[in-house]
């Protein structure tokens, strides 16, 4: 059988986002537990459905285990801008049933009880819970190659994908570095914390994957959110094309030395340009690099050698005045997305046709209706240029619009001016607002004074709450879930399957995550319902 083509296909992908959120309590006259609080806010969702999962009407999972972190999946995607404004209806969701409980608990709790959902990634005890990029990728491609070619990527984009968190020993880059040290550094030999340890495509296993990266942060910024996923799918274009074709995508000559150091070096390092990174082979790095003669386009001589003062790393003889360091040997973390940004450029330039196609008769390329279009591959490329080469040119707050850890950094440093003596505590509550989608002000209030960028509209995100992706099997789900709930009937769903479970039972399995047409299956089954 012919091996099928990425490129054929329009290099279509699935997106899907999972967002844990950490619920606290402040104000309350009297202690309160965080877990209870998350069981008051599903309360509406128990009452629904018998349980605390549940999927909903426009196509979206909604779940929560034991403990206070209740989660939100978006539905299944076709477009970065798509999934945005699902997980975007994710926040809104939740910031519903919380402004519900709080209402409830003000009952007992008094008036200031006010529950807190953070979008964020550690909570006050020190536990790191998740954000999860789901993308689907063609089964030709072996997982450990994903990984070897991702993972330098996944480290090195946190320079504009980290959502940032203070710590008494400095601002970090990443909220989950120190945590992720497992997860990352064996990513390199077993590659396996990387992603789901189980294979779970949630479609024909046969043809697809479903690649399940949890090393990155949460995001505040819709920008950033965008950028990961918009981003990471043309790197993917790349390696799935290379493993058709059985060549090298040239990004297997990134691979760190020691994935983990470098992970929170790169998190530690909020210059962007002091850290220096351990490659496993240098010069393979080097010779790809040969063959990509403008891959980091300099302000200066264009030199690949170069010296920065005051970088401890590389300042072997500890005058602190740094030394010359090749870069070729030891890059930074810039340099690597330089990297992988030529390499996706190179790419683009020779499939633009068929990645502006994507088999959807040329709905995709010029944004026919606002969450149709990522206005294509080109545009993506030059945010990812210009993100980079702000980093690199030490223009860090030019970015303070659209990256999370930059947009907080900004604020924290400036309320450190303002109030010199301003405590730890303090500043972090201030740290916390950022991330509370439920009572939080600080991020509003960023947007509304045009300091925070916004890709998306409010009503593209309130149509979300109630309307699945329609160009994806979601659309079915979606429609299934709303007319289970208007029949009063008992139904279970997960990504494939939808089923009415009484008083007779029924089910139509919905194995192609790309297919929104109505099967025969699905038609008796919405009969059953009276639809
Ligand atoms: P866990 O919560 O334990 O990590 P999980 O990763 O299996 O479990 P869910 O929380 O149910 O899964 O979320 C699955 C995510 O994957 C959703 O966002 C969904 O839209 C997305 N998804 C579903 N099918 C596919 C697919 N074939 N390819 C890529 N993503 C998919
Ligand atoms: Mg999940
Ligand atoms: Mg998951």
């Amino acid at each position: 059988e012919p091996v099928p083509s990425a490129e054929m296909d329009g290099f279509c992908r699935i997106f899907g986002v999972e967002t844990e959120y950490g619920v606290a309590v402040t104000g309350a006259s009297r202690p309160v537990d965080a877990g209870q609080v998350a069981m008051t806010m599903f309360q509406p969702i128990v009452s629904r459905s018998r349980s605390t999962n549940t999927y909903l009407s426009n196509g979206s999972r909604l779940y929560l285990d034991v403990g206070s972190h209740p989660e939100y999946a978006t539905a299944e995607a076709r477009y970065p801008r798509e999934a945005l404004v699902q997980d975007l209806a994710g926040e809104r969701v939740m910031r519903n049933l919380a402004l519900k409980a709080q209402t409830k608990l003000r009952e007992s709790y008094g008036e200031h009880a006010t529950i807190h959902v953070f979008k964020n990634n550690v909570d006050s005890a020190g536990h790191a819970f998740g954000c999860h990029e789901n993308y689907l990728v063609r089964r030709f491609v072996p997982l450990e190659a994903i990984e070897h070619q991702l993972l330098p990527f996944l480290i090195t984009r946190q320079l504009y994908t980290g959502a940032g968190r203070m710590t008494p020993d400095g601002f970090q880059i990443t909220q989950r570095a120190d945590f992720l040290d497992e997860a990352v550094s064996s990513a390199t030999t077993r590659s396996r914390p990387m992603v789901n340890t189980r294979d779970e495509p949630h479609a024909d296993p046969d043809s697809f994957r479903r690649l399940h990266v949890i090393i990155g942060d949460s995001n505040r910024s819709q920008w950033a959110t965008w950028m990961k996923l918009a981003v990471t799918h043309l790197v993917l274009c790349v390696i799935e094309e290379a493993a058709r074709r059985g060549v090298p995508s040239g990004f297997e000559a990134c691979a760190l030395a020691d994935a983990g150091a470098a992970n929170r070096a790169v998190s530690h390092d909020v210059t962007c340009r002091k850290a220096r990174l351990a490659l496993a082979d240098p010069a393979a790095y080097r010779a790809v690099g040969e063959s990509l003669p403008h891959e980091r386009p300099d302000t200066d001589s264009g030199s690949i050698v170069d010296s920065i003062p005051g970088a401890a790393d590389s300042d072997s003889d500890g005058d602190g005045n740094g030394d010359a360091v090749d870069r070729t040997d030891m890059p930074t973390a810039l340099d690597i997305q330089y990297r992988y940004l030529a390499i996706v450029e190179r790419f683009v330039g020779q499939h633009m046709d068929a990645l502006e196609d994507d088999g959807r008769d040329g709905a995709a390329v010029d944004g026919i209706g606002p969450l149709a279009s990522d206005a294509g591959p080109s545009h993506v490329i030059a945010e990812w240029r210009s993100a980079l080469d702000a980093l690199r040119d030490g223009r860090i707050d030019d970015l303070a619009d659209r990256v999370d850890w930059i947009a907080k950094k900004r604020v924290l440093d400036a309320l450190k001016r303002r109030r010199p003596d301003a405590t730890f505590a303090q500043l972090e509550q201030f740290e916390l607002d950022y991330h509370d989608i439920a009572n939080g002000r600080l991020y509003d209030s960023l947007v509304s004074r045009g300091q925070l960028r916004e890709l998306v509209t409010t009503s593209d995100v309130e149509r979300a709450i109630h309307e699945p992706p329609a160009d994806t099997r979601a659309a079915l789900r979606g429609r299934f879930v709303t007319a289970a709930l208007a029949a009063g009937a008992q139904f279970s769903a997960d990504w494939t399957h939808l089923t009415v479970t009484a008083p007779q039972r029924h089910e139509a399995v919905l194995l192609d995550p790309f297919d929104a047409d109505e099967t025969p299956e699905f038609t008796r089954l919405m009969e059953s319902l009276g639809r």
